[in-house]
């Protein structure tokens, strides 16, 4: 009897949990003898694939020289090399690395840093503005700022207020942006924090890039903070570097992990604006940053990203990535004719549809159903309700995607 507790597991269930031994590229291997499709790259965090031979390469070294070392008033060769590293492929307007270790703590770091912008301001802003259906992690924090529902309903007393605007579902982006607008009038507003064009855990909701770039402007003229929640569509997912650039647009606040290390170790980055350092800059200790934790920027980390950006800078990923995003296009445009398929979207590496119509969310009873469904076949795949989505690691295979789509169409046949 394992003491394990699993996240986002109902072990009341007795669902087996696979004993896992090792991986590679798009694969992971079971101590029983199985081999598994990897078809959500861990749960979005693996990019080139399991074990990108530079990445293990890097951390290797750096374990030889340096494990941990406190940041707080020191620093290191990793770490100022990966500030380099993402000032070059990132937008200039963002000047400032701070580093954190998930994207929850990411999402905390941005939050806590446009409050202290406008403090700083001597401003009352403090208000939150967000998008219906989203999520930006588990910490309490990042909970309030994310769509309400049976995630934390036994919370809900300690979140924070928020106002929400509606999600621009297609035919509806006018009241989205005109609800924004309202928002941002309020006096108390500090901040309007986003995920670029696919919202994740709340379903890969997709919207298009002219609503993202709308919603920018409107933040940019009130002058409030715009925060862009990069955890899950940067590195590549979407199509592009980070999302935000198929919209023309540089949040004043980028928060970054998931894919940072390649998907190997535990990294973020929340990435800021020089008018959001600037608020923070002074001889005054206490108008500095009151953020830390003991790991930030832990070199093996920090080692870890820092060849994830020279594997951007000399491997061919973009063509990688447009070549799966051609592949998983073909498949599901098959799967599309199904009579019990519906809304089927693709964006970059991501593809989702929903199987047997709408849905009773993310409890939905079709959802652990379809789960095991998959596990059978040796596919990690893991529905959000019936909403069934595709997230490869960059270095998958034909073969691969043909067992994930098959399997899907047989589950629509069977379930
Ligand atoms: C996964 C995710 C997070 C949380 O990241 P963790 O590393 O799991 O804490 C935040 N925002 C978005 C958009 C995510 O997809």
């Amino acid at each position: 009897m394992s003491a394990v507790w699993h996240p986002f597991t109902q072990h009341g269930l007795g669902e087996p949990i696979p004993l896992v031994s090792h991986a590679e590229g798009a694969a992971i291997f079971t101590v029983d003898g199985r081999r598994i499709v990897d078809a959500i790259s861990s749960w979005w965090v693996t990019t080139h694939g399991h074990r990108h031979p530079r990445i293990v390469a890097a951390m290797r070294e750096q374990a030889e020289r340096l494990d941990q070392i406190i940041f707080a008033g020191w620093t290191h060769e990793p770490a100022e090399e990966l500030a380099r590293g993402l000032r070059a492929i990132m937008p200039d307007a963002l000047t400032r690395v701070f580093y954190s270790d998930s994207g929850s703590t990411a999402v905390e770091v941005a939050l806590k840093m446009a409050l202290g912008y406008w403090q700083a301001r001597g401003e009352a802003r403090h208000r939150i503005l967000v998008l219906e259906h989203g999520y930006h992690g588990d910490t309490i924090g990042a909970m309030s700022v994310g769509q309400r529902g049976v995630f934390n309903r036994a919370y809900a007393p300690l979140l924070f207020d928020v106002a929400t605007i509606p999600f621009p579902a297609g035919g509806r982006e006018q009241a989205t942006l005109d609800a924004l607008a309202r928002a941002c009038a309020d006096p108390h507003a500090a901040a309007f924090i986003v995920e670029p064009l696919v919202l994740g855990a709340g379903g890969m909701l997709m919207y298009p890039p002219a609503v993202l770039a709308a919603m920018r402007a409107i933040c940019a003229d009130a002058g409030l903070l715009f925060i862009s929640d990069e955890v899950m569509t940067g590195w590549g997912r979407t199509g592009t570097l980070l999302a935000g650039e198929q919209a023309g647009i540089v949040p004043d606040i980028l928060c970054l992990s998931k894919g940072l290390t390649g998907g190997a170790v535990p990294l973020a980055v929340t990435m800021a604006s020089e008018a959001v350092w600037d608020a923070h800059f002074d001889a005054d200790r206490a108008r500095m940053f009151f953020h830390s934790s003991s790991y930030t920027a832990n070199p093996l980390a920090c080692a870890a990203a820092v060849a994830n950006l020279a594997i951007w800078r000399e491997e061919p990923v973009r063509e990688r990535i447009a070549t799966l995003a051609a592949r998983q296009a073909v498949r599901v445009a098959a799967l599309a004719d199904h009579p019990r398929v519906t809304g089927v979207r693709t964006l970059g590496t991501i593809a989702a549809l929903e199987i047997g119509g709408g849905g009773d969310g993310y409890l939905a009873a079709l959802g652990p159903r379809l789960l095991a469904f998959f596990r059978e076949r040796d596919l990690l795949l893991r529905p959000l309700g019936n909403t069934v989505y595709v997230m490869p690691p960059y270095c998958i295979g034909e073969d691969d995607l043909d067992r994930i789509y098959a399997a899907i169409f047989e589950a629509c046949d069977a379930l």
